[in-house]
């Protein structure tokens, strides 16, 4: 008997449900594992997330002894040919639970012989999403109330690596390719398994103690950099939970601080799960009648390319296409930007961002999207409108993080750094006047506001 693992966003060996469920099932032919290349998610990832996409697979090899398989095509194509193959007796997966992924689970589910089950385990999360209801059965439809049940829910101990596992050998595994549809970086990023270690207990050695305190500003270090290992599954979050748990001396607000970021994370899948459409559609109708303006004309493309004029918004966009990552605070403020400066409806931004986020993850996108826009879930309220002046003067008080990414203003110093318009001389290298008065559009998005609301 052979067990298939087919790996998705759970390219690791440590703390994996699907792989002990693999192996129990498995006998003398032991668990294959393998990763398909899905042309679908390969043309809608950027260069950035095909890097990193690709890094991951090359390290899963490693943690799986070189016995990783990569096959090429759909999936509900690949994994019956591949189960005749090796005459598997079941397909193991971690549950999935973004629209797509369910869609193509359930077109490999049917494409199997009917005596070969697909069969999920676990999911890339502490809790499940669909688990944690309400005492009335529904779902949650605002964080601090999940949090709690969540909380109350609890999870469990990470999973321990099975004993005896033996690997099924004779498939061939054909050689990793794919376009990575940009600047040749395949090969330049490390995301896998050990690296994901090493970074996490470096961030609990050295980040942790202040986090609570550091995580908002751009210019420094202050985060912990784990999105994308939580993206591609390099870590399980329930890993990281079990180590968060152990910590105490005096660290109490910043592991609460940590842990209420895992749990936003488990929110918006869980509400993605409950709401599919909600990845690119208004998850609440109160703004359908939204005047929004064309992209086109709006100014999208200077927000893409990080010219609008406004230093912290074009600090942050330009740091999404050099690096494929932005800091969470400067996600919302050029979030912001987009929606209520520029009022463009926020799917053409959350578009941009997935293409290029090398953690682009649908629910944390499209919900922090309409966490800014005022659609989503337990929403900002739409009358919050970021000031990207302001923003700026706050969360990168010394302007080091707009001199980073904006070259033209490197010859600007300090703060003044967030006010261009003040200081002579510092459009001397070509920065880019404003495209909007941010305070008249601060006025015309609350006039639409309030004529949407009726
Ligand atoms: P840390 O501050 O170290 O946080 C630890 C972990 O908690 C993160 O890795 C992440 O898994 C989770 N987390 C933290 N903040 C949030 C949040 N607001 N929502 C959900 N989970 C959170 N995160 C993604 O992983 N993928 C995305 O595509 C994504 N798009 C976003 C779009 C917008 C408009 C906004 C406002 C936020 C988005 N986020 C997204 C959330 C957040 O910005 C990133 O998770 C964070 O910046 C990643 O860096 P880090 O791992 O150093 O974060």
């Amino acid at each position: 008997m052979t067990s298939i693992l087919w790996l998705r966003r759970d390219l690791r060996r440590t703390d994996h449900p699907a792989l002990v469920a693999a192996h129990d099932a498995a006998g003398a032919g032991g668990v294959l594992p393998v990763f398909v290349v899905d042309p679908t998610l390969i043309a809608s990832a950027g260069p950035e997330r095909l890097t990193a996409l690709h890094a991951a697979i090359i390290g899963a090899r490693e943690s799986f002894d070189d016995m990783l398989v990569v096959r090429h095509g759909r999936p509900e194509e690949i994994l019956p040919v591949l189960a005749r193959e090796v005459r598997a007796a079941s397909v193991h997966i971690t549950a999935e639970s973004t629209p797509y992924g369910r869609r193509r689970d359930e077109r490999v589910r049917a494409a199997l012989m009917p005596d070969v089950p697909l069969v999920a385990t676990g999911s890339p999360y502490a809790v499940t999403p669909g688990r944690v209801r309400t005492g009335a059965g529904t779902p949650y439809q605002v964080f601090t109330p999940f949090s709690r049940a969540w909380r109350d829910h609890g999870w469990r101990r990470p999973a321990e690596l099975p004993v005896g596992l033996t690997w099924h050998r004779r498939a061939a595994s054909e050689p990793l390719s794919f376009d990575a549809g940009g600047p040749a970086t395949i090969g330049a990023a490390r995301v896998d398994e050990r690296q994901a270690l090493d970074r996490w207990h470096e961030f609990l050695a050295t980040g942790l103690e202040s986090y609570a305190v550091d995580r908002d500003r751009p210019d420094l270090s202050g985060t912990s950099g784990m999105s994308v290992h939580l993206k591609y599954g390099t870590i399980h979050p329930r890993t990281m939970l079990a180590d968060l748990a152990a910590v105490t001396a005096g660290r109490g607000p910043d592991v609460t601080t940590y842990v209420n970021e895992l749990c936003w994370r488990e929110f918006y899948a869980d509400v993605l799960w409950h709401r599919p459409a909600s990845a690119w559609t208004d998850l609440r109708p109160g703004l359908s009648a939204m005047a929004y303006d064309d992209p086109s004309t709006a100014g999208l493309a200077d927000w893409q390319a990080g010219r609008t004029g406004y230093p912290l918004v074009d600090a942050g966009m330009r740091q999404l296409l050099a690096e494929g990552w932005m800091h969470n605070r400067v996600r919302m403020v050029t979030a912001s930007f987009l929606v209520k400066d520029l009022h463009v409806w926020w799917p053409f931004g959350a578009r941009h961002f997935l293409a290029h986020l090398r953690d682009g993850d649908v629910a944390s996108n499209s919900h922090g999207w309409q966490w800014v826009a005022g659609t989503g879930t337990d929403a900002a309220p739409y009358f919050r409108v970021f000031n990207p002046v302001a923003q700026g003067e706050r969360f990168d008080p010394a302007g080091d993080y707009v001199r980073r990414y904006v070259p033209e203003l490197r010859h600007v110093a300090g703060r003044a750094v967030h006010q261009p318009w003040k200081v002579a001389g510092a459009y001397d290298d070509g920065y880019p006047a404003p495209i909007v008065d941010h305070g008249e559009e601060r006025e015309e998005a609350l006039r639409r506001y309030a004529a949407a609301r009726g």
